[in-house]
């Protein structure tokens, strides 16, 4: 093969055997020819053994994203279509109610930790939604939609390339239909017999946060056991289209409340909550910032049983830890003086560059400062079809707690 070379210094070789997916410039002696931007290039040591193969892109600071360590493993249209096929059984559970027509939500394919550097594909009912997130898959978007139509005959598949992680690899921002029919304004997904309006064209990543499906069933699942259940206040900060409210209400809490700083967000909560049968009580839909909110509610002596802080990620990067950790604290603290004595504080942070172990020691600081005594019932992640590989544990990104909390 005439691939180019790309030869990582001795010191550098160990991450590419541990098969971490990712090399960077500064691992890289030399490259022996001019590989195009997306082109395939074989990643060997100094002394020129092969290590593995992925593609290249010289505007990215990770210039190869690798792909296969298999000498013999052609880079083909089969290796593709093999690794998708492989991507789409992993999540049967799923499939299988979507052969059965259920309209499920739920992600298909999980970029790097399904051995697709780069690409995701979200399935809502008849409906794929893709993000190609690196170079090497914008070039091969046409391959693969081709591939996706042929396993899967979606209806349509609608590209939600508008995430910021384009810049670094030098693409532009791109969004709308690539094959099939346009989807409707509002895609109706099922999850778990819950009914959810879906915006995948502006809604947030690529319409839903599918990644916290079962930490949604844990909390309604906490008030269907609770004999008390009815006199229970539930504060969902962070609603967005009201995803823990719609469970919660499952469960027939007294009510539940939901902030959030967006208003659009917000309607379709309101309109996703009515969808599950449920009442719309003007006063629990409170568009504001939640910092200022839990403030003014903290100042008011308010109180709940159970609080959910599931906020957008607050550490872009891991020069942003600290300040992260600082709002997280923040909202944490006001949450445990806002929780009635043995209410249930359920706390999330989908910040990578924040580690399970550090948030949780956020967490006991914001309780300590409290004054509350806390105790974990569960540590919770993100769903089970957002698998992690385990050579990239940058793959683990949404870590929670449920947590008991008394004053
Ligand atoms: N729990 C939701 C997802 C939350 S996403 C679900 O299961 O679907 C985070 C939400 O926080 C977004 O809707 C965003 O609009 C909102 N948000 C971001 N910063 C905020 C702030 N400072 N105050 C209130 N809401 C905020």
């Amino acid at each position: 093969m005439s691939e180019a070379a790309v030869i990582v210094y001795s010191e550098k070789k160990k991450a590419v055997l541990r098969r971490h997916p990712w090399v960077f410039s500064g691992a890289i002696k030399k490259v022996a020819g001019e590989p195009a931007d997306g082109d395939i290039v074989t990643v060997r040591d100094e002394e020129g053994e092969f290590l593995a193969r992925g593609y290249w892109n010289s505007h990215s600071a990770i210039r190869v994203r690798l792909l296969s360590w298999n000498q013999d493993e052609p880079l083909d249209e089969r290796f593709w279509r093999e690794r998708l096929q492989r991507a789409i059984q992993g999540r049967h559970v799923q499939n299988r109610l979507a052969e059965q027509g259920k309209p499920v939500a739920y992600r298909l394919v999980n970029a790097e930790n399904d051995g697709l550097p780069g690409l995701v594909v979200d399935r809502y009912g008849d409906w794929l939604v893709i993000q190609a997130l690196t170079l090497g898959i914008e070039v091969r978007k046409p391959l693969i939609v081709a591939l996706l139509n042929e396993l899967l005959a979606p209806v349509g598949i609608f590209e939600r390339s508008d995430v910021d992680v384009r810049a670094k690899e030098g693409l532009p921002n791109r969004c709308g239909l690539l094959t099939g029919q346009e989807p409707p304004e509002l895609i109706e997904i099922d999850e778990n017999g819950r009914r959810f309006l879906v915006d995948v064209r502006g809604g947030h990543k690529t319409g839903f946060y599918l990644d916290q499906r079962e930490n949604r069933e844990i909390v309604g699942d906490w008030f269907r056991w609770d004999e008390y259940a009815a006199q229970r206040e539930v504060l969902n900060a962070f609603a967005y289209t009201g995803g823990f409210a719609v469970y919660a209400l499952g469960g027939l809490v007294r009510r539940v409340i939901n902030v959030d700083s967006s208003a659009e967000a917000l309607r379709l909560a309101r309109r996703n909550i009515a969808l599950n049968g449920y009442a719309i009580n003007e006063e629990d839909f409170v568009e504001g910032d939640v910092f200022s909110v839990l403030r003014y509610w903290r100042e008011e002596g308010r109180t709940f049983d159970l609080i959910i802080l599931d906020p957008p990620k607050f550490a872009h990067s891991a020069r942003q830890v600290e300040s992260a950790a600082r709002g997280y604290k923040d909202i944490n603290l006001l949450a445990c003086q806002l929780l009635k004595p043995g209410g249930m504080l359920v706390t999330f942070s989908c910040s990578g560059a924040i580690s399970a172990d550090l948030f949780q020691k956020i967490v006991f600081s914001a309780a300590l400062d409290a004054r509350c005594e806390a105790q974990i019932i569960r540590w919770l992640t993100q769903a089970s079809d957002h698998p992690v590989a385990l050579t990239f544990p940058e793959g683990a990104y949404l870590k929670g707690l449920l947590c008991r909390v008394w004053r």
